[in-house]
Order: C-alpha cells, then structure tokens, then sequence
C-alpha cells in the first residue's frame, strides 16, 4: 500500500493529495516550489505582475535566479 502525503500548494496554500496515485502537485522546475494542478493550470503560460512579490520569496526559499518580467509584466513559468 503507497503512502498518501498532503503538501500545500505553495502558491494557494491549499493541501493536496501527492503519493498513493493521487499526484495533484508538481514541482515547478525553474523555481523548485510546489505547484497543485489548479496553480499550474492557471499560471502555465506566466505568472501575473501581482505575483511578483511571492516569486521573489519563492527565489530566496529556493535560491533561484529572480525572473525577468516582460514586456506585459508577466513572469516565466519555466
Ligand atoms: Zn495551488
């Protein structure tokens, strides 16, 4: 029998399901953060100029370069 771990979404906090089949996370390779499947679905093609300031806390947690914002204020996702 897998063992069923929570984690929370660190972008919405919210706990999720992640081991025994039920993987509703993954790891967001270029940040290195946790990301439920809702985040990354909203967020896959970038991350909105009001999140600025949570992926520049997710860059120190993780030691990651800060993104470049584009010319629409948006942040990589990858
Ligand atoms: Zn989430």
């Amino acid at each position: 029998m897998g063992q069923e771990h929570k984690i929370n979404c660190e972008k919405c906090g919210q706990q999720q399901s992640y081991g025994n089949h039920k993987y509703h996370l993954t790891k967001n390779h270029r940040y290195g953060m946790m990301l439920c499947d809702i985040c990354v679905a909203a967020n896959h093609d970038g991350f909105r100029p009001e999140d600025e300031e949570w992926l520049h806390l997710m860059c120190l947690k993780y030691n990651r370069e800060p993104p470049e914002q584009d010319e629409l204020g948006f942040f990589p996702f990858e």
